[in-house]
């Protein structure tokens, strides 16, 4: 893994694409992903991005972004007066392309920093999204970020299994990632399980079950179709993800798998399916 200090000259982006919908910002402490070479590495979406590895191959690398909460504090006032003339709220998606509790955190905390400089300018919404409970380090300043802005946290559990058939091991065990939804949902975070893309389920009324009984809010699903940015899963494609979703269940690699799933989801959650979903629209 090669770490790079880096200085950026911006840190808020403006929103295009499928993101568009989801927030009028996102921001990304790190670039690069200390998490891909494990199981989500393998279908990240990001990998293939090339503004973002610039040639170097996915997983061996991270850029550290020591700057980035002075750039929040300096740009959010602009920011967020660019969405209100775009009549949006001031929405922030913490990250499109890289995971903010990743390994590199526990030494860096520039995660932490730029929530600490949104105590000060909180933005109308942020969404902070991971696979992995060092979340759990920086709960009492998301609780209390939660009481100036709405604020939501999305857990990344693609599955019920650890690992299809193949892969390497996954950032955090299944197990630990629902015990973070219940610890999150325990102090009043809104808190989402997060079936992108959805892999295979061994059992999905028992899963769904479990992932209520931690106090989730509500589950977005969304397939590697359309998920990836492409109209028919083009990019993730490229990858051997569908190769081990259809090994294990070979329905599970098309869309109509996802609207199955959607439908016994909903017998224990609110639903958001795909972009809708990640725009926090549940029914
Ligand atoms: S944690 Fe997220 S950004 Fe990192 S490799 Fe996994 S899916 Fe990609």
């Amino acid at each position: 893994m090669q770490t790079n200090l880096v200085q950026n000259k911006s840190i808020l982006t403006r929103t295009s694409g499928y993101l568009q919908k989801v927030s009028s910002h996102s921001l990304n402490p790190y670039s690069g992903c200390g998490f891909g070479n494990s199981s989500c590495g393998e279908g990240c979406y990001v990998r293939f991005n090339s503004w973002v590895n610039r040639g170097r191959p996915w997983g061996s690398f991270v850029d550290i972004k020591a700057n980035a909460a002075d750039l929040y504090s300096q740009t959010a006032n602009r920011e967020k007066a660019w969405a209100a003339k775009q009549s949006q709220p001031f929405s922030i998606f913490m990250s499109s392309s890289t995971d903010p509790w990743q390994p590199a955190e526990k030494k860096y905390r520039v995660t932490r920093k730029v929530l600490q400089a949104m105590k000060t300018l909180p933005p109308h919404e942020l969404i902070l999204q991971t696979h992995s409970p060092v979340i759990l380090e920086d709960i009492d300043l998301i609780e209390a970020l939660s009481r100036n802005c709405k604020l939501r946290v999305h857990i990344s559990i693609e599955g019920d299994r650890e690992v299809l058939p193949g892969q390497p091991p996954p950032p955090s065990s299944v197990a630990d990632r629902i015990q973070t939804l219940q610890q999150l949902s325990s102090r009043g975070i809104f808190t989402v399980g997060c079936l992108s893309p959805l892999y295979p389920l061994d059992d999905a009324d028992r899963f769904f079950n479990r992932i209520k009984s931690a106090g989730t809010s509500a589950v977005i699903i969304d397939h590697f179709i359309l998920g990836d940015g492409t109209s028919d899963g083009s990019r993730t494609k490229k990858t051997r993800l569908p190769t081990l979703m259809k090994n294990v269940l070979p329905e599970s690699i098309h869309l109509s798998y996802r609207d199955k799933v959607v439908n016994i989801a909903r017998k224990y959650l609110p639903v958001g399916i795909s972009a809708t979903g990640f725009a926090g629209n549940y029914s």
